[in-house]
């Protein structure tokens, strides 16, 4: 396999916090709770982000460290905890770190397993904004649950989707599995905390998320699992080449050329739109490097991948298809800044802090966070990831028809 060459730079390795994941994973895991153990940054931070009203009742909290908190490294949370189990009956309780704890050295393993129970678990989640990008908190979440997958025998030969994806977008994965075939134990994050799928040697893990390397290592090392190496499934190239190599390890050969072109046909008009343009990523959610190459695959010109964190294992297929792109790792936003007024990209992907200053300058940017909720993935989400580009650039024709 070619290897893409990358280069590393000395700038931030991510924007925005972790905890912002539980706004995505509380939907998804329906009978969890996420309790965080924070301060009122960060009790501000979920409620602006994910816009919730007192009385929504939804299934996350922050237990808020006060002053006099300071004094006592080990804080006690199990009024909280019951609270939360008198009120919202969970199955689970996830209890996420925060910056200010980690810097008191709350131990939280032993704070989490002070308060578990073998009926309500509550499981630790590192998630502090101070070392995760926030998709990599799933990572986290999902490394928690490995422990209460059941084990599964040699003989049971079967895949398990890993990555959190919208339920419209989960049913599409089991009924194309189904159409071509290949059986299917299920999904790590499972819709409920007692549907977790079984994992064993025999298990074929195939990720969907770019984003969770510490779960499909973990589970190579202590359930002795394989884990599909091939693009994700993301645009027609990347969801042909997942089938076709998900289904060669059940020794199915199929031939998704047919169903590629199709797909490419149908989102033409986006695609011509796209060919040729010049596209920076400046963003900060691990999705870059398939979202990069799903762009080159449609024509355009990637000037730069910028992304925190590549692995040379699990990103190994999409490193292959973005030979001579330049790919860089926590770039320097300075230097990213000159490479912009020298390259004129038509379209940036860019992260919380910079995306509004590079508006403000003139260029089209577009905040990357959003490809983390969008139900882009497989068949289903090819029109969902073309037009997501495409909107950026079509809005800014029309608001600035003579281009200039
Ligand atoms: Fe801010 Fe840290 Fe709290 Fe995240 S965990 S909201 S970065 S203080």
């Amino acid at each position: 396999m070619h290897k893409a060459s990358t280069i590393r730079e000395d700038g931030l390795y991510h924007s925005f916090c972790g905890l912002v994941s539980v706004g995505w994973l509380y939907q998804k895991i329906k009978d969890s709770f996420f309790l965080i153990l924070g301060t009122h940054t960060c009790a501000h931070l979920l409620q602006n982000t994910l816009g919730v009203m007192i009385f929504a009742r939804p299934r996350f909290a922050v237990s808020l460290l006060e002053e006099s908190d300071l004094s006592s490294s080990q804080p006690d949370i199990s009024a909280q905890i019951e609270e939360i189990k008198r009120e919202h009956h969970p199955s689970v309780i996830f209890l996420l770190s925060s910056c200010t704890p980690e810097v008191m050295k709350v131990e939280f393993e032993g704070l989490a397993a002070s308060v578990s129970t073998p009926e309500v678990p509550v499981l630790f989640v590192p998630a502090s904004g101070l070392d995760y990008t926030f998709s990599q908190s799933e990572d986290s979440v999902l490394q928690a649950l490995i422990p209460f997958c059941p084990p599964a025998p040699p003989e049971d030969k079967r895949v398990v989707f890993l990555g959190s994806v919208n339920d419209a977008i989960a049913d599409d994965f089991s009924l194309e599995a189904a159409r071509l075939g290949i059986p299917v134990a299920g999904f790590l994050p499972a819709s409920h905390f007692h549907e977790l799928p079984p994992i064993g040697p025999g298990t074929i893990v195939a990720p969907l998320q770019p984003y969770l390397h510490k779960t499909a290592t973990q589970l190579r090392n202590e359930r002795g699992c394989t884990i599909l190496s091939s693009l994700f499934p993301l645009g027609p190239d990347g969801t042909r080449r997942f089938w076709e190599d998900l289904a060669a390890h059940f020794d199915i050969k199929v031939d998704l050329s047919d169903r590629e072109a199709a797909a490419w046909e149908r989102i033409k008009r986006h695609t011509d739109l796209l060919r040729g343009k010049k596209i920076f990523f400046a963003s900060d959610t691990l999705m870059e490097l398939p979202l990069a190459r799903f762009l080159k695959a449609c024509g355009a010109e990637v000037v730069e991948c910028s992304t925190p964190y590549i692995n040379r294992r699990f990103h190994a297929a999409e490193l292959a298809a973005l030979e001579g792109v330049r790919l860089v790792e926590q770039a320097n936003f300075h230097r990213q800044l000159q490479t912009i007024a020298e390259t004129k990209p038509d379209l940036i992907i860019s992260n919380i802090i910079t995306t509004n200053p590079l508006v403000g300058q003139g260029t089209v940017a577009k905040w990357g966070t959003e490809y983390c909720f969008l139900p882009i993935h497989g068949w289903a989400g090819v029109n969902a990831l073309v037009t997501s580009f495409t909107r950026a650039l079509e809005r800014h024709a029309k608001l600035d028809p003579l281009g200039s």
